[in-house]
């Protein structure tokens, strides 16, 4: 696109970060290479030393990873992105470039099952971690003590869409000298932009809703320069943990249809979610913009539309119950990943959430009737039709009782 290029977010997903190169190519270039000729010794001497911009080797920079950096970063308003492997090579690379031994970190007790394991691996380094309720605000001010240097959390959290307050998180994280880091890949910058509510830094799994076809694994880094050239990658060249230029293609296709999609699976989870609560099988439904949801007022305040992800359980049910109604469906895939235009079925408590002890389970709401969707692309009537069929199956083993 042309440099001076502006836009709502909506173009600015199709062409920023695309800077034509000699060949006129209108869809983005795909460099696969993992290292770039020098035009003579001094030249090579030059990049090595800093004194001239230029690629050296893909572990440092690749132009088609650069496109989709720099169209994710204008995306989420911060200044710079960094991409990584995956979702976890992001977490690890914060953790890696902005913590030490000694140090303390505040995390959600809402998040990821292996970002949790990641924080644990952290305590070998000397590294100290609180995990606390995500929509206590004062267990964060409590849980902070002199060495505390990042809070982190995801909010909607999975599977229970829970919420953190971002802007008041913000305000206690910067008083006592800590970063905030969002993991935003629930909600992506189309519907959430946690920079701009006071947030230092977001994380993403690009693998989730950014490809948004469950074909590769990515994630990324995004905030300000002087963070993420100065301090994150630093590590990240050094580390390795970078992303592949072709999965960088593909979430740059990715990142085109995001509004859309995004939209997309927020008004049919809506719909299947209100439905949901209809059902007199059906006990809670937990989604962020159904009126009933206790946070309602902040999730209208920092979403723009509630996301792909419903919970809900099944009235007096059992693991016996939920897997007949998991079991039952013909159209959802019965699959832990998420984001996809494919809608996905979980039980949490015996798959994402099994490792857990069933007090910590418990603690964390996950009970043995909760099921999670990811809402995909389908048809609102298919999808409604698949869980009649689940709810059908639940109401047979009723009946046999
Ligand atoms: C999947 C996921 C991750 C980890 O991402 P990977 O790409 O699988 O490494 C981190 N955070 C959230 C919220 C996720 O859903």
């Amino acid at each position: 696109m042309d440099d001076d290029l502006k836009g709502r977010m909506e173009t600015l997903a199709i062409h920023a970060g695309h800077h034509r190169t000699h060949e006129g190519e209108h869809s983005e270039p795909l460099f696969l290479t993992s290292s770039y000729v020098f035009e003579d010794a001094e030249q090579a001497a030059d990049r090595f030393a800093g004194r001239a911009e230029g690629n050296i080797y893909s572990r440092t920079s690749n132009p088609t990873v650069r496109i989709f950096e720099e169209r994710l970063a204008i995306l989420e308003g911060g200044e710079r992105a960094l991409a990584t492997a995956s979702g976890m090579a992001a977490i690890l690379s914060v953790c890696m470039a902005l913590l030490k031994a000694g140090d303390h970190v505040v995390v959600s007790q809402s998040v990821f099952g292996p970002s949790v394991a990641l924080f644990q691996t952290l305590a070998r380094f000397g590294v100290a971690t609180s995990f606390v309720p995500l929509e206590d605000v004062q267990a964060w001010e409590r849980a902070c003590t002199d060495r505390t240097r990042l809070f982190f959390l995801e909010t909607p959290s999975n599977p229970l869409c829970v919420l953190g307050d971002l802007v008041t998180l913000a305000g206690i994280a910067h008083r006592h000298g800590a970063k905030l880091v969002v993991d935003n890949t629930f909600c992506t910058p189309i519907l959430q932009r946690p920079l701009a509510l006071g947030a230092d830094l977001v994380v993403h799994s690009a693998t989730k809703y950014i490809d948004g076809q469950g074909r590769a694994l990515g994630g990324a880094i995004v905030g300000t320069e002087s963070v993420i050239v100065g301090e994150i990658l630093p590590f990240v060249r050094t580390g390795g943990p970078v992303m592949s230029p072709f999965n960088a293609w593909i979430f740059l296709k990715g990142l085109e249809t995001l509004s859309l999609r995004m939209k997309a699976h927020s008004e049919t989870a809506l719909s299947v979610a209100s439905w949901l609560q209809t059902q007199p099988l059906v006990g809670e439904v937990f989604y962020p913009f159904l009126a009933t949801h206790p946070q309602y007022a902040l999730a209208r305040a920092q979403q723009s539309a509630g996301g792909g992800v419903i919970s809900f359980t099944l009235k007096d049910a059992h693991t016996r119950q939920a897997f007949a109604f998991v079991n039952a469906c013909r159209l959802l895939s019965r699959t832990a990943n998420l984001g996809d235009t494919k809608t996905t079925i979980t039980h949490p408590a015996t798959t994402t959430h099994g490792r857990l002890s069933p007090e910590a389970r418990q603690a964390a709401g996950v009970g043995d009737g909760l099921i999670r969707l990811s809402i995909g692309l389908e048809d609102r009537d298919d999808l409604i039709a698949d869980l009649e069929t689940g709810l059908r199956a639940v109401a047979a083993l009723e009946g046999a009782r």
